[in-house]
């Protein structure tokens, strides 16, 4: 048993539990998206890979009619009786993500019983790795409690949980992902069809998420802003050419023809997302035929797409990413996750990976006075229950 579930089995136990021997424990990855950045919300194209940093909750029954959740991340306990979670309604608390996924797993039609609920995320919370997904699934099977659900209807519930009970527009990637995700794998999304492929990362490349340990608090308003500039794109060509219901409609071509009728910043955010969407197939291709310097090239070219014509970059990203640029056995660096802030995407020769740590590491540290975290991201299996003993 690793140390992460003896921690959240003993905590059932400090939360004064007397029936920690039918406990049962879930696990769901936080994961790191490669490329195809907001492209998700406009139903185009991501690659992520799941990640060995994972949210683990053990749960086990209460007789009291009391659902009592317990964050160890946040040191920090809520109850509520389980009866008012249908006429619940979010407190912009950590327990939204949590309570989220109780009301979805009841509204699906699961009973959802008297229980204490013990959380524990070796994801870096708020980095862009997403730990709100890790958290939406992995405390929707606790309440599931093993009762079978299709992969896909348990994508759906958890990103419900984000979008209708914590109120972030998200699309579907980062729960996609937390559940599909496979070991050795990157996995590319049609986030229309929602069709997945895996994809084989090159053995003679690491892939390094650099922690920025920043987090602007611009990016809270940012992100749902970008939703509608997208949608304020998409109105534009819609009224000229029938078919185009999503920026995922639109090629570089068909882009320029009418781009006149789009106001900034719309514009900018539009053609972000469309040559976002053709960096992630080119990418695909490049990861196939093993050209690691090409699947460098159109990470950089993703970063610099982000920062100018999306603008969800910040200066210690930026820092981050022209560092890393110029390091020896660096193929390609970029921003991942929702932006101002969070963490960077690095592809490294694997012999380069100790003094890229150390080098970047040292000469963030003179710039921000910061001490950035690294991340050995290997891409690792989605969701499921923890077999104890
Ligand atoms: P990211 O998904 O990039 O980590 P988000 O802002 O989307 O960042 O989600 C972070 C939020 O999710 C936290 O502020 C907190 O409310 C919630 N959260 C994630 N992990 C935990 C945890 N282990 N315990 C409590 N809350 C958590
Ligand atoms: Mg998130």
């Amino acid at each position: 048993m690793d140390g992460i579930t003896q921690r959240v089995l003993e905590g059932l136990r400090a939360q004064g539990n007397t029936r920690v021997d039918e406990a049962k424990v879930f696990r769901a990855p936080g994961r790191v998206n490669l490329i195809g950045e907001h492209t998700d919300y406009n139903l185009g194209f991501v690659m992520p890979v799941a990640l060995d940093l994972a949210c683990t909750v053990a749960t086990a029954p209460r007789t009291d009619g009391i659902l009592r959740i317990h964050s160890r991340n946040m040191n920090d306990t809520r109850e509520v009786p389980v009866d008012s979670l249908p006429a619940l309604q979010p407190s912009r608390h950590w327990s939204d993500y949590v309570l989220g996924a109780a009301k979805e797993v009841l509204a699906a039609g699961y009973p959802v019983e008297a229980a204490d609920v013990v959380i524990e995320s070796s994801v870096p919370v708020g980095a862009g790795l997403s730990s709100s997904a890790a958290i939406e699934v992995s405390t929707a099977l606790a309440f599931l409690l093993g009762r079978t659900i299709d992969k896909l209807d348990l994508v759906k519930l958890a990103r419900r949980v984000e979008n209708n009970f914590v109120g972030m527009p998200c699309g579907i990637m980062d729960q996609f992902i937390s559940v599909h995700g496979q070991e050795n794998r990157a996995v590319k999304l049609d986030c229309r069809s929602l069709g997945h492929e895996l994809v084989p990362l090159p053995f003679s490349v690491r892939v390094i998420a650099v922690n920025s340990m920043v987090k602007h608090d611009l990016g809270a308003s940012a992100y749902p802003q970008r939703v509608k500039e997208c949608q304020q794109a998409v109105a534009v060509y819609a009224e000229r050419i029938p078919e185009v219901q999503s920026l995922r409609d639109l090629n570089a071509e068909q882009f320029i023809h009418y781009d006149e009728y789009v106001p900034t910043p719309a514009r900018w955010r539009a053609r972000h997302v469309i040559s976002e969407n053709e960096r992630v197939q080119a990418f695909r291709e490049a990861c196939i035929r093993h050209d690691r310097a090409e699947m460098g090239q159109l990470f950089y070219a993703s970063h610099k797409s982000m920062r100018d014509d999306y603008e969800i970059s910040c200066p210690e990203i930026d820092f981050l990413v022209e560092t890393a640029m110029g390091l020896e056995g660096v193929y390609g660096a970029r921003l991942t996750g929702g932006g101002f802030g969070g963490c960077t995407v690095n592809l490294v020769s694997p012999e380069a990976v100790d003094s890229f740590k150390q080098q970047l590491g040292a000469a963030y540290f003179q710039q921000f006075g910061i001490t950035p975290s690294f991340y050995d991201c290997r891409p690792a299996a989605g969701a499921g229950e923890v077999r104890l003993g």
